[in-house]
């Protein structure tokens, strides 16, 4: 029986914590119950996911549609979508069976690619193999005011943009790859590839198909910082995402005027994939306004211990508002001041 394998390239920066990871997971959930339900893509589609954050991962290998588990997405720092595509053809080259002229190998692949920003490493290169590779099909999608319609634009001509990533939207999207690849299994029987086709897609205010014409959104450097900290009572992991909101302070010594930003949520996380150099973005503590409280503990504010690294932290009980607390990373013990410092965050 010749496969037809669908690969989902899935951005897992940490600027998809909360709402698009979830919905994200839950959409690849209904695809695969609604696929279950058809009988040619039982037969013929295949399911692979392929993750990039600050590593590119294949989590799950290409497998037959009955076998397929939809996976649990650890986010990480970084969208390393160079590797990404790397491994995405090498693992074509070993899991897809090519055409000779004794056999007929398996059906032309369909690449399904999201992405919410700028690739953190180099791309290009891939990019310009994969764009002129005529035996796989890609679709792309941009998800959100930072992604980069450019780069989508030299990996394939199959762009969708949507403006927000929400559960609505991703539905909708899931739906419509489900409803594509169950005709893409029935047609390639008649055609000889499966073919998606995005005359049909639901457009929308929100997600729409874009051509070579269709404007690039500004893209705000670092409109984002994410801190990685840990509960200072239960030891787990959380991302505290903050947000610019427009308005600026003067900066240190009174130079210049710095953007502040605004918290947008703190979210916990089971698993994180910590990068292995530093931080990629630093930032002036007194930038980052209104910390949610710890999502564990409720504790209200955050500190940086020497090591580097943070955590939650209640505020300052004694009147020199100095608090003794023990690091959840480093287990040292130490006296915390009030203080104006740098800290490393995730750009996402
Ligand atoms: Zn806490
Ligand atoms: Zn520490």
């Amino acid at each position: 029986m010749r496969k037809l394998p669908i690969y989902f390239l899935l951005d897992t920066s940490e600027s998809m914590v909360g709402e698009p990871v979830q919905a994200i997971e839950q959409g690849l959930r209904t695809m695969i119950n609604m696929l279950r339900k058809d009988p040619y893509a039982l037969e013929t589609a295949y399911l692979s996911v392929i993750t990039f954050g600050t590593t590119a991962k294949q989590i799950t290998p290409l497998t037959e549609l009955c076998q397929f588990q939809s996976p649990k997405l650890v986010l990480g720092s970084g969208t390393a979508l160079g590797a990404a595509l790397e491994l995405l053809d090498r693992r074509i080259g070993v899991e897809v069976t090519k055409s000779s002229p004794q056999t007929k190998g398996d059906y032309k692949p369909i690449v399904f690619l999201m992405t919410d920003g700028e690739p953190t490493d180099q791309w290009e290169n891939q990019a310009a193999k994969l764009s002129k590779n005529r035996s796989l099909q890609i679709i792309a999608i941009g998800c959100g005011l930072d992604a980069n319609l450019d780069t989508l634009r030299k990996i394939t001509d199959l762009v969708i943009t949507g403006a927000e990533m929400n559960q609505d939207t991703l539905t909708k999207f899931f739906k419509w790859v489900s409803a594509s690849v169950a005709t893409a299994s029935q047609s390639v029987d008649k055609t000889g590839d499966a073919k998606i086709n995005l005359e049909k897609f639901p457009q929308d205010d929100n997600i729409k198909v874009a051509d070579e014409t269709t404007p690039q959104h500004k893209i705000e450097p670092n409109r984002f910082v994410f801190l990685h900290h840990k509960c200072v009572k239960t030891k787990k992991f959380y991302i505290q995402k903050y947000t610019k909101n427009g308005k600026k302070r003067t900066g240190f010594l009174g130079f210049g005027q710095k953007e502040i930003y605004q918290a947008a949520g703190a979210f916990p996380l089971d698993d994180f994939e910590e990068p292995e150099s530093k931080n990629n973005i630093s930032i002036a503590a007194n930038l980052l306004t209104e910390p949610d409280a710890c999502p564990y503990c409720g504790n209200k504010n955050w500190a940086m211990c020497s090591c580097g690294k943070t955590h939650c932290s209640p505020d300052s009980t004694d009147t020199k508002g100095k608090i003794t607390l023990t690091c959840p990373w480093c287990n040292q013990t130490n006296i915390y001041e009030m203080a104006n410092f740098n800290v490393g965050g995730g750009g996402g």
